[in-house]
């Protein structure tokens, strides 16, 4: 058995310095040369563990035990997309994350976003609260966070404290406990925030020794492997190369060697193939010319590689792959069972597409977790077949595609395209909400319009057959309306509305002529008279249901309406 490095992941809100984080701590690192510097991998940067005890010398004394894995292997790609590819059944390759998260910012919608994921891969996290160096007052510099937290004036002591509470209160609400990390007593239960400066280097000593202490000393079963077992990996990224497909795999156990039979999860099915060359990085101290890569013939998990295979071009990102030795069958199903809970097809929800299966995987998870169904979840562009099964949902919510990272085709129904996962799922959230507005619209639009109308004095056009009057309306009228007078009894029905010579299909907030069947001016109205439109108790009722849409001029005139009928009955829309 041999501990490898566990897998570190960087996530976080965008421009909330997950990038600026990660080459400080390569630089930080590769200062150290004497120690040995970083290790370069395909989609990884290695920091083995004597560099850390290196940069992390002033303040070792804060982890109590000496520290036993060879390194942390951290993930180039820093952000969702990448770390969704990092996926293993039921959970992540990845054994730690580090959420960024700008102390003067505090948590959005990404920080969520990221923290959510965690939760549901089951991958435990660090804050790394950055960007200290903007408090007001704050003199940051490389180096340890504690030795230079004494050195601060107490007006920066307190505006720090003041954003770490106010991250810790957040967090609260999201179901977490959490604390900066030298207040701390029990890891397993309390989320550590550790205050950095990617810009300085301030805090990074505190955060590399944190994350190492924290994975050995909780993730040390995930962590043994037998170093000669068959590899296990998962395909990061599928690249291409001068017309050549390439794929970029974590290995996370075992060995994969050159010549190796392999499975993984291709757009049409398991496949099964050789592997037909193996690459790793070329180390960071020779001058990298024409290519990055060297030619191995085996290599040992975690590492990351590059792997060549005649089926390459079939592959699938975020798919598992293994090593077979004489387990094929048992793999294959394997393969099949885990990617079926991925790629499925039911009767009622959301058509669902994008370019990995990881990346499927990270949104239907997100949109079940909100309970919004998913009919199909399915990799690549988008067929006659999946607008088919979208147009053919009873549920008009459910009436659109989501489609992550791929090219847009025309299509009957609505298709909301993205690639970065929380926009996509922002932008459905956007659509549900028009979609609730139009239907609260035609409900508004079946029901009477709400008007008071004055006849306006000296404005008769016509006496009778129709009367025609110049009103004065407060609210909207349309043609068709009955009107009733102040005692609550109907007096006519508008015919038409007219304003300089032109009909119109409503007035709204206006001075219009209308024509009024039924009525005589002298009889039923006079000059001066107040009319409503005649609204019938159960529109009033829904009215009431539907408050939020009306504005206070409505509002009022209701009021008015309901007070006129309540003098022949007491209890009407009640
Ligand atoms: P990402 O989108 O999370 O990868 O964020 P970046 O690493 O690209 O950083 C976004 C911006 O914040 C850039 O302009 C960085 O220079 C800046 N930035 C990142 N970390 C720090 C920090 O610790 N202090 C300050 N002052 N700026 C930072």
């Amino acid at each position: 058995m041999k501990i490898r490095q566990p897998i570190i992941t960087i996530l976080g809100h965008v421009d909330h310095g997950k990038t600026t984080l990660l080459d400080k701590i390569r630089k930080t690192a590769v200062a150290q040369k004497e120690a040995g510097g970083i290790t370069q991998h395909i989609g990884a940067t290695e920091v083995p563990i004597e560099v850390i005890e290196k940069i992390a010398e002033p303040i070792r004394d804060i982890l109590k035990f000496e520290l036993k894995i060879p390194g942390l292997l951290f993930i180039d790609t820093p952000g969702h997309e990448a770390f969704s590819n990092l996926r293993k059944r039921g959970g992540s390759i990845a054994d730690l994350a580090i959420v960024v998260i700008d102390i003067n910012e505090g948590i959005m919608p990404q920080t969520k976003e990221a923290i959510e994921i965690c939760k549901q891969f089951r991958v435990p996290f660090i804050i790394a609260a950055n960007k200290i160096d903007k408090i007001p007052g704050w003199e940051s510099r490389e180096g340890s966070f504690i030795k230079n937290y004494q050195r601060q004036s107490d007006r920066a002591k307190q505006e720090l404290e003041n954003r770490v509470y106010n991250l810790v209160s957040q967090l609260y609400e999201l179901g977490f406990e959490s604390d900066i990390f030298f207040r701390i007593e029990d890891f397993r239960k309390t989320v550590a925030i550790v205050p950095v400066s990617a810009k300085t280097g301030e805090g990074i000593p505190e955060l590399l020794l944190l994350t190492a202490g924290l994975a050995q000393r909780f993730l040390t079963k995930k962590l043994e492997i037998d170093e000669n077992s068959p590899g296990k990996g998962v395909i990061l990224e599928k690249k291409k190369d001068k017309g050549i497909y390439y794929l970029d795999v974590i290995l996370y156990d075992g060995v994969i060697r050159k010549g190796d039979t392999i499975a993984f999860y291709g757009i049409e099915g398991p496949i099964i193939t050789k592997v037909r060359g193996l690459f790793k990085a070329k180390p960071l101290t020779e001058i990298r010319e024409k290519s990055n890569f060297i030619p191995v013939n085996e290599a040992h998990a975690a590492a990351g590689i590059r792997i060549l295979t005649p089926e390459n071009d079939k592959a699938l990102a975020g798919s598992p792959l293994y090593v077979i030795r004489n387990n094929q069958s048992k793999i294959l199903e394997q393969i099949k069972e885990e990617i079926s809970s991925i790629v499925f097809e039911e009767k009622e929800g959301l058509v669902v597409k994008a370019d990995t299966l990881g990346t499927l995987e990270a949104i239907v998870n997100i949109l079940k977790s909100k309970g919004i169904k998913v009919s199909k979840a399915g990799i690549g562009e988008i067929t006659k077949e999946d607008i088919i099964k979208a147009q053919s949902q009873k549920d008009e919510k459910y009436r659109v595609i989501l489609a992550f990272n791929v090219s847009p085709i025309e299509s009957p129904v609505p298709i909301i395209y993205d690639n970065v996962i929380y926009r996509l799922l922002e932008k459905y959230e956007e659509f549900l909400k028009q979609l609730e507005e139009q239907k609260k619209l035609s409900i508004l639009d079946r029901l009477t319009p709400v008007a008071k109308i004055e006849i306006i004095p000296g404005l008769v056009f016509r006496r009778k057959d129709p009367a025609i009057v110049g009103v004065k309306v407060i609210g909207k009228i349309k043609p068709n309306v009955l009107l009733m007078n102040e005692e609550g009894k109907i007096i006519g029905r508008v015919k038409s509305i007219q304003k300089e010579g032109v009909s119109l299909k409503e007035a709204e907030n206006d001075e219009v002529a209308i024509a009024i069947e039924g009525v005589t001016v002298g009889r039923q109205i006079k000059e001066g008279d107040t009319l409503y439109t005649y609204i019938r108790e159960e529109e009033f009722k829904e009215y009431k249901k539907h408050k939020d849409l009306l504005n206070e001029t409505q509002k009022t005139i209701l009021k008015e309406i309901a007070q006129i009928m309540r003098k022949q009955n007491p209890t009407w829309g009640l």
